[in-house]
């Protein structure tokens, strides 16, 4: 069983309480960690080291030291690949080909890419007139902000938390991170990283512990921590913002959403049912960006449930590491009965269950893991919880639609706006209705295709600000401008 500390200046410490608390394998159930819980001490220590470091080497050096830091930041994940893969498949439960497709290599590629744009963004500058003809220049300069709180989910560990750190940290700030209680594996290994790679103490903290009363509250509430970068449910966001007035502190928030996916009956069929399989199932479901729920326009909709139905009930349940599994449980029981809460309310609303609906039978070995059947539903009124609430799980609810003005309608029809997916061979129509479509980011004839230099955040309840590429800056720089009379 590994023993998991808090990892604060650069090294690796436990609580001073003594407290601990149980990780748990969501394939089996049995416990395969223990986690120190960082107090109010240990969160203290942690931004103290932040604040400090800010003052220190770390805030002496170039850019191009620092970038060339983070470059071995990248190098070095790669090189303990392997490592990364097998804590993230323990915390997760998830087959080993998401790891290594996408949830380590996009981890490692969050350095790279946002040290390769702050040696390069340029910042603006404005020549002024004057009435003594003479004129003045200003110019901006873009400073770190300091210490930054890192919260952070448990559905893409790695890859979620990274995508914070990376340009935080090429930005010039320092972090204290709040893994998710359910997923520290990987975190704690990037502490290890930092300290082969010769990161300044005090860089990168890791505090570990829960929301409410624990680290994560401590950490956002703390007067020293300069601007909070949060990954996960709306409510909690909710929450985090009022402890963010204290301070008058900046947010960045990535939250719920209750994505549509489009499918037009000029769709290339087959690509677009293995589109929506993968952005309704992929990550048993646990994915922001997710589909749950999908309109299909009306002549094409019968064949389209049941081309679907077909591939839900082809994946391969069981362990992570065994060959040919493609699916995984959910992260946890507690995360499994809510889930199942949503498949009994659907039953309730007279939803037609067109595959799915429980629990499946695993072997005795796997039986008390978080296993659950995929599912897809038909004939639900859109007023149900299962259109209007978040569920993350692996279900969707189909439904026909007969016009483009009457889908744009029900897409819209939410209290989110994270994403969507539209399916059609028809580019002008594409166009006209992903510039309706009220969400941060839309793909057409794809999903979750993501070039880390463009714009990502939700609209409505999914989110506030942009992260990515340049974006990234607005969050992790303040913006300054000198103006010089001549
Ligand atoms: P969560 O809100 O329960 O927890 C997220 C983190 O916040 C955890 O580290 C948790 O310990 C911490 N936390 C909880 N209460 C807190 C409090 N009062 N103060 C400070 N920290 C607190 O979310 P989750 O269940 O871990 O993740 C799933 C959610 O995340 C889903 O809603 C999903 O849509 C969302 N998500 C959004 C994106 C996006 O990019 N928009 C990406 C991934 C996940």
């Amino acid at each position: 069983m590994r023993q998991i500390d808090n990892f604060i200046n650069g090294e690796f410490i436990a609580s001073g309480s003594g407290r601990r608390f149980e990780k748990r394998s969501p394939v089996d159930n049995q416990v395969i960690a223990s986690i120190a819980e960082a107090g109010q001490a240990e969160v203290d220590q942690a931004v103290a080291a932040a604040k400090n470091a800010l003052s220190g080497e770390w805030g002496q050096i170039s850019t191009n030291e620092r970038v060339d830091l983070l470059y071995g930041v990248a190098d070095e994940i790669t090189r303990r690949f392997d490592d990364f893969v097998s804590a993230e498949m323990a915390d997760t439960g998830q087959p080993r080909h998401v790891m290594t497709h996408a949830f380590i290599p996009r981890g490692a590629a969050n350095f790279k890419v946002f040290a390769d744009i702050i040696k390069n963004v340029p910042t603006e500058s404005f020549h002024m007139d004057t009435p003594d003809g003479k004129g003045a220049l200003n110019y901006g300069i873009r400073v770190p902000k300091g210490v930054i709180g890192v919260i952070a989910p448990w559905n893409a560990p790695f890859l979620l938390m990274t995508w914070k750190v990376g340009p935080a940290l090429a930005c010039g700030n320092t972090v204290v991170v709040k893994p998710s209680e359910e997923t520290p594996l990987t975190a704690t290994l990037l502490g290890e990283v930092m300290n082969k790679v010769g990161m300044p103490k005090g860089v990168y903290n890791v505090v570990n512990g829960f929301g409410p009363d624990s680290a994560g509250e401590f950490v956002t509430r703390h007067n020293d921590v300069d601007a909070i970068t949060f990954t996960g449910e709306t409510r909690t966001g909710s929450t985090i913002m009022k402890a963010a007035s204290d301070g008058i502190r900046d947010v960045s928030f990535e939250m719920g959403g209750k994505n549509a996916g489009i499918v037009f009956a000029d769709c290339d069929f087959d690509k677009a049912v293995d589109g929506i399989f993968r952005s309704a199932f992929l990550n048993t479901g646990q994915v922001c960006l997710g589909t749950e729920r999908v309109y299909v326009e009306r002549p094409i909709f019968e064949k389209f449930v049941a081309a679907l139905k077909d591939k839900v009930e082809s994946v391969n349940l069981g362990r992570p590491t065994d060959e040919g599994v493609n699916y995984g449980p959910l992260i946890s029981q507690e995360h499994r009965g809510k889930v199942l809460s949503y498949y009994q309310k659907a039953k309730d609303d007279g939803a037609t269950i067109v595959t799915g609906g429980g629990i499946p039978d695993m072997p005795a070995e796997l039986a008390e893991g978080a296993w659950i059947q995929p599912t897809i539903w038909t004939d639900l009124p859109e007023s149900s919880a299962i259109i209007q609430e978040e569920i993350f799980g692996p279900c969707c609810h189909i439904r026909p639609f007969d016009s483009e003005a009457e889908v744009i309608d029900l897409a819209n029809a939410s209290d989110y706006g994270l994403s969507t997916t539209i399916w059609t061979e028809n580019l002008t129509r594409a166009h006209r209705v992903a510039a309706r479509v009220e969400v941060g980011i839309t793909w057409v004839n794809s999903w979750f295709l993501r070039d880390l230099r463009t714009a990502f955040g939700g609209a409505k309840q999914s989110g506030i600000g942009r992260e990515g590429g340049v974006h990234s800056l607005e969050f992790y720089t303040e913006m300054r401008n000198v103006c010089i009379k001549m």
